[in-house]
């Protein structure tokens, strides 16, 4: 069965005693692969910002190429593709050159799903997002870490699950037909394949239908607020 994108979670992780540092979790079938980043490595800033999409250096992308590459699936490389999308069309990574000592992580959980699965659960990834802290110094029990652990507000885009329509997007005037392609909402409610709004919004913040303002979210107020 074809794999794709479920929508994406974002947390904040509030350890006390880690900083600088995102977390990248996807969560497939019989378990998660977690990658962890240091925030102020990747913001595009000196000789790394060549290539940059959205306040984000090519040493951040090739980070993401090179994790899921890993994975040795064509399915895998195809979600890195999608989950590499909704970051850059989404969020925005600059002005973090200077990250507080002691900051939350932050967290991007991504679930893949079965075509035709038109439910993915809440799962648990405190355990994952532990193991992968505990590289440096956490000493969080999983208890505390739970509650830690806190929903932020969500992207300007967001992936349906099952979309399927006789309509066609406005971008590229295809159907919503082939399986693998995910579809994603606007805030203002129109819709879209994934990767058309993906880099339509690398280049212009507004929604192509009805204008609304679609900026990428700034990590900072993210994190700090
Ligand atoms: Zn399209
Ligand atoms: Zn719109």
């Amino acid at each position: 069965m074809n794999k794709v994108l479920g929508d994406v979670r974002l947390y904040k992780f509030d350890v006390p005693s880690e900083s600088d540092v995102g977390i990248i979790v996807v969560s497939c079938e019989g378990g998660h692969e977690s990658r962890k980043f240091q925030l102020s490595q990747y913001t595009g800033r000196g000789r790394q910002r060549r290539g940059s999409k959205a306040g984000l250096s090519k040493k951040f992308v090739d980070m993401i190429n090179w994790s899921f590459m890993m994975m040795r699936d064509d399915i895998a490389i195809k979600i890195h593709k999608q989950i590499f999308d909704h970051i850059v069309s989404n969020f925005c990574f600059t002005n973090l050159d200077n990250v507080p000592p002691a900051c939350p992580v932050l967290v991007f959980h991504f679930q893949t799903r079965g075509f035709g699965q038109d439910h993915v659960p809440e799962i648990d990834i405190t355990r994952t997002l532990l193991h992968t802290l505990r590289t440096r110094h956490s000493i969080l029990a999983d208890e505390d870490a739970i509650t830690r652990c806190v929903p932020i507000a969500p992207p300007a885009t967001k992936i349906l699950d099952c979309y399927q329509s006789s309509e066609l997007c406005f971008l590229c005037e295809k159907g919503y037909t082939r399986d693998v392609e995910i579809v994603h909402k606007t805030r203002c409610n129109h819709i879209f394949h994934g990767t058309c709004i993906s880099s339509y919004l690398m280049r212009t913040p507004h929604c192509p239908v009805c204008s609304a303002h679609l900026p990428p979210v700034d990590m900072r107020t993210l994190l700090f607020s």
